[in-house]
Formats: structure tokens, sequence, C-alpha cells
């Protein structure tokens, strides 16, 4: 058995994704995993995600009803997936001899904004999942939804959302946060693309930040945002077996220039062209952009013989709220052509050290240049290069970089900081 997850702790969140949960017999295995768990001393709050690919059918079957469903509605719809989940695991720990209780967000005390199927954590009122772990039961917590205390609506939180349900669940309760999954941790890069990628030991908040919101799948983008912010220590790790996964913390690998090469597919590159070149009208562009609620990733502006030209890319599922919102910019600047490129990839290099370490971006480059892959745009941050590259071009530069920085080999600190 694993040891219990940190030892000031008396309570623990244990996450388990949709993966985990995808059919009867794994529905009982997660349940023996969280009475393991409450055998040892511990409290435990277990959130569930979805059975399997439950929300993608949910929304399919809503897109088929309707082409434009309500938001309200959608989440009415999608925030049952999980409340399924919840319920079945509490029905397994109660065979097991042990007490469980199931709750929605909204009887949990998950408070949110209005903003339907993409709302935010606002407050939790824990009382109620306090006094259930204070009688002893183990408490199931369906992920990936709250109440708007405004609306009175049910909410939910955005793909993945279940990751944020329990960070923020580990807030409030001050307990330790496990996040469980079909992977063991956050790699070096996707070992279906690279098998030789390596799990890290520990990646900082600031790192993982990067990672989720370029493509890496382990943990959604804003459970990472509120585990800093409330300076939550998560352990990523395996459904499947006990070992140790990835921490996320403050701490990073500290001698490990880059942490881990990411990539994604699923985003659409926008340009506009004969846009004014003048004061205020990139603002313009992206206030509407903004007001639409799409989030905007790479952002490239060139301004010749006085007319700019603008690309950004955004996730696929915004592309027709970026539509609408080129319209409205249309509106107030005048007619503009604008493109779509659908066929293009982003692959990104991360890694903390490269703050003290000049020359990362050139090699990167290099190293693409070498297979003859043309890089369409680029974008860095203080720990991050990412270049958009042709989708079919994908595979071949996360493997090429993966070997280029050797992230196959452990860092030469580990040993020293294992003694
Ligand atoms: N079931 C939701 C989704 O598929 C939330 C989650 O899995 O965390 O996005
Ligand atoms: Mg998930």
């Amino acid at each position: 058995m694993a040891a219990a997850p940190q030892q000031d702790f008396d309570t623990v969140v244990m996450k388990f994704g949709g993966s985990s949960v995808a059919d009867a017999d794994k529905i009982k295995n997660v349940a023996q995993r969280m009475v393991a768990m409450r055998e040892r001393g511990m409290r435990v709050v277990g959130t569930v995600s979805a059975m399997g690919k439950t929300t993608d059918g949910l929304i399919a079957l809503a897109n088929e009803v309707s082409a434009t469903p309500a938001g309200r509605e959608m989440d009415m719809l999608l925030s049952t997936g999980e409340r399924i989940s919840c319920a079945l695991v509490a029905m397994a720990i109660n065979d097991l001899g042990y007490e469980a209780v199931s709750l929605t967000g909204s009887q949990a005390g998950i408070e949110t904004d209005a903003a339907h199927t993409k709302a935010k954590i606002t407050n939790i009122r824990a009382d109620r999942v306090v006094a259930a772990l204070d009688e002893g039961k183990i408490v199931l917590v369906a992920g990936f939804q709250g109440v708007s205390p405004e609306t009175k609506d049910v909410t939910t939180l955005g793909r993945g959302g279940s990751d944020a349900t329990a960070v923020a669940l580990a807030a409030a309760l001050g307990a330790a946060c496990e996040i469980y999954s079909d992977v063991a941790g956050v790699y070096s890069a996707d070992p279906r693309i690279v098998p030789e990628a390596r799990k890290q030991p520990r990646i900082s908040y600031d790192e993982m930040l990067e990672m989720s919101a370029s493509g890496a799948k382990v943990l959604m983008l804003r459970s990472v945002e509120l585990a800093r912010n409330h300076g939550v220590r998560v352990h990523a790790r395996s459904t499947f077996s006990d070992e140790e996964g990835t921490w996320i913390g403050e701490e990073g690998m500290e001698d490990a220039i880059i942490s881990g090469v990411t990539h994604n597919e699923k985003e659409v590159v926008f340009t506009l062209t004969g846009i004014p070149d003048r004061p205020g009208a990139a603002a313009t562009v992206f206030d509407a952009v903004a007001k639409h609620g799409v989030n905007v990733d790479t952002i490239l502006q060139n301004v010749v013989h006085g007319v700019a030209e603008l690309s950004f890319s955004v996730p696929t599922e915004d592309v027709p709220a970026a539509r609408a919102a080129i319209e409205d910019a249309q509106a107030e600047l005048g007619e503009m052509t604008v493109e779509e490129d659908h066929d293009l990839g982003k692959v990104s290099l991360i890694g903390a050290g490269m703050r003290s370490h000049p020359g990362i971006a050139a090699k990167m480059f290099r190293t693409l240049a070498d297979l003859d892959i043309n890089l369409r745009m680029i974008a860095t941050s203080p720990i991050k290069v990412s270049c958009m590259v042709k989708k079919s071009e994908v595979p071949t530069a996360v493997q090429a970089l993966h070997a280029a920085f050797e992230l196959e080999r452990e860092p030469a600190e580990e040993e020293a900081v294992r003694g």
C-alpha cells in the first residue's frame, strides 16, 4: 500500500477522471481505493468525473436536438454525468461496509459565477461536507459543477472541470489533493508519441500552468491556477497502481532546463488582414473577442504599408464565438479579410531553467529546421517557447525536440536530492 499522502493532513480529496470510472468494475475499484484510504485513518472526500465519454455523448445529443442549446440547459444536462458516477461510487462504498454519501456540487456548497458552461468557483460553503466527514462518512462530491448564488442555477466549470472541484475542495478543507487518472503523472512528452518520455517527480506551478495551457491534458488549466493561488500541492498519479506520481507545487526540478515538450492539435488560427493601422484597432478586436468569452492564445501582429495584419489562435470549441467576435469588430473597424487555418498544431518547450539558459529557442528552431518543418507562428514566455507547425508534422516535431534536449535523461540533481 502506498503511504498516506502527507503526514500533516487528516483529510484528503481523491479525484478520479472519467476513464477511471468508465464501467461498473472500475467504479468498484475506485470505491476500494477510497475505502483503503479511509482505513488508514484519513477523512476522505471523493470527486469523480462523468463515466468514460459521457460528457462528449451528452454534448453530441444536445447538438442533435438544437443548433444553439441554451447555456443554462446545457449545464442542467452536463451536470447529470457527474451525479451518476458519484452516486454509483457511493453505492459501491456502502457495499464494502463503509458509509458514503453523494452530493451534487450545489449540495456540497460549491458556489460559482453565473457563466454557464465555463463558470468559475467563487466560494465553497463546506459545512455540509465537513458535517458528513465528522460523522465518519466518505463524502462524494459530483465534480465539474456548482450553483450560482445569484441566479440559483446549476453551472458547470468547463471541460475537465472536476480537477478544479478537487483543488477548490482541498483548499477549502485544508486537505491533501490527489488527482488520479489513466496516466501516472506528468511526463516529459505524451508517452503515446514519445515512448521513452519520463515521468517528472516534481513540476512547479508556473511550469504546470504553461503545460496545461499548451496542451498537456493531465490537469485542467484552471485547477492549476487555483492550486497556485491557494498553495495546494497536487499529486497527479495513476488510478491503477500505487506508484508515486508527479507533485505539482512551489518547487520544480531545479537542474532541469526543460521539463517537457507539449503539443496541441485543437487550435484554429484566424488571420485578419486590412485592419486600419491606428491606435485602438487591436484593442477593438480583442475587446470583442473577450466579450464573446474566447480564450486567445498566440497573437501575432504585423504592419506593412500602413495596414495591419493580425493572427491569433483559439481553441477549436471557441471557433463559433471567435467568428461572432470578428463580425462585431468589423462593424466598428470596417470590412477586413478573414482567414481560418484549421491545419495547424502547436509544439511547446517548457522549463523554468530557460530563464537562465540562453539559446533554447535557437536550438528549438534549428532542430525543426533540420527536419524541414516550417514555423508558422512563434510565441514565447520567460519559461516557454511555442511554435505553430503543420498539424501532420506535430508528432515528428515532438519526438525530435524530446531527443534534441535529451529529455529521456534523468537530471543530475535527482541523485543529490534523493540522498
Ligand atoms: N466530465 C467533464 C468533462 O468531460 C468534466 C471532467 O471530466 O472533469 O469535461
Ligand atoms: Mg477529465
